[in-house]
């Protein structure tokens, strides 16, 4: 029997893999962005790199840097 990784019981239905790493996970354990569900440490790493993608594309669209503006 597998244990949860987020809250360390075992895994009973329903149960959900991490869009990422594929790890299984309670349903309600799961943290849910961009419509997809992540683990704990997956979720982190998908917010850091949905920032990362935003600004890449504001910097594309707009061609200024944030500093400009102060
Ligand atoms: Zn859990
Ligand atoms: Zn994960």
């Amino acid at each position: 029997m597998v244990d949860c990784p987020i809250c360390g019981k075992p895994l009973e239905p329903p149960t959900i893999e991490c869009s990422s790493c594929g790890a299984e996970l309670h349903h309600a354990c799961a943290k849910r962005t961009m419509g997809k569900s992540y683990c704990k440490n997956c979720y982190k790493q998908a917010k850091k790199q949905t920032r990362f993608e935003r600004m890449a594309q504001r910097e594309t669209l707009g061609r200024e840097k944030p500093s400009n503006m102060w």
